[in-house]
């Protein structure tokens, strides 16, 4: 025992902290969305972008690849699993936007096609590692000391606790990489980028209901592999599935009463109140990735990439 699921909602604790379990962990995952230090780009500010580097303006298209080159590297790697192959596919992706910025059309936004552009990337990278033995690296871009680069270290944070949090970190990212390539995809874009349902469905050509319908199964999937990191969280036969309904809760697909009814449930029951921290915890963590920092080589690498598009783009009529 001992390990419990970090953020303070973990199961295990007094009662009075798991009161509100479901609308608080609506409420986390909407802070955590506002508070991550990352920019997004407007409709307005991209358009604005692109016209005027397609007007030949290099500083506009440097800021426009610089602005999608996290994005598209955070898909890649929660998408591909590996490091290494999420750099080529951020390359890939950042140099295909550069040369075909021209014929860009506007009908859906430029980051939505980024998004698509670097899951095609992807899967040609999955599909040529297919005879290759599977590698199920850290999401982390690893460096030799520890392979934890996007690892934030908090220097107030006691060591155990901080072992228990990189255990958690790394079952959640070999939980991702476990997931179907499907129901991936649909949990990279909505639980760690925090687009929209219905934009992740423009993404990926999708209606928003065959995106919910993925997006709860793999949130489902994901608690059950991170369930021994929690006390209690065995599924009691006569329990609701509160898996389920809480994922279904957060996409807004549960009416005041169904919420009522969970949340009194719940609060009563502690096997559901694990798997409701649970749940919390991997989706609390997979939303605080978007606001780290990259790994210092791969901004490093990716602002190389981006300087030699915007050159060579100079040299195109
Ligand atoms: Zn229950």
């Amino acid at each position: 025992m001992g390990r419990t699921l970090e953020d303070g909602a973990a199961a295990g604790r007094a009662p009075a902290a798991r009161a509100a379990t479901v609308r608080s962990l609506k409420r986390s995952l909407d802070s955590s969305t506002r508070s991550a230090a990352v920019f997004r780009l407007t409709r307005a500010e991209e358009r604005r972008l692109v016209s005027a580097a397609r007007g030949g303006e290099r500083r506009a298209l440097d800021r426009l690849l610089q602005l999608l080159s996290g994005p598209v590297y955070r898909f890649g790697r929660g998408f591909c699993g590996d490091p290494h192959d999420a750099e080529d596919v951020a390359q890939v992706t950042l140099a295909a936007l550069a040369r075909s910025l021209h014929g860009f059309r506007g009908e859906s936004s430029l980051t939505t096609w980024a998004y698509r552009v670097a899951r095609n990337a992807c899967t040609r990278q999955r599909r040529r590692r297919a005879q290759a033995p599977a590698r199920l690296e850290s999401l982390d871009a690893g460096t030799p000391a520890r392979p934890g680069a996007l690892q934030v270290a908090d220097p107030r944070e006691d060591p155990h606790r901080a072992l228990e949090r990189t255990e958690l970190r790394d079952a959640l990212q070999r939980a991702i990489a476990a997931l179907p390539p499907s129901q991936r995809e649909v949990l990279v874009l909505r639980d760690i980028e925090g687009l929209p349902a219905k934009q992740v469905g423009e993404a990926l050509r999708l209606s928003e209901r065959a995106v919910k319908s993925r997006l709860h199964r793999a949130r489902i999937a994901l608690r059950e592999r991170l369930a021994p990191y929690a006390p209690n969280a065995k599924a009691p036969p006569r329990c609701p599935d509160t898996a389920r309904l809480v994922s279904r809760y957060l996409e807004g697909e549960l009416d005041a009463e169904a919420c009522a009814k969970l949340e009194h449930h719940v609060k009563g029951c502690p096997d559901c109140g694990a798997t409701c921290a649970t749940l919390k915890g991997a989706l609390v963590t997979c939303r605080s990735w978007r606001g780290e920092k990259l790994p210092e080589r791969i901004r490093t690498s990716l602002r190389q990439a981006i300087r030699q598009l915007v050159a060579e783009a100079r040299g195109r009529p």
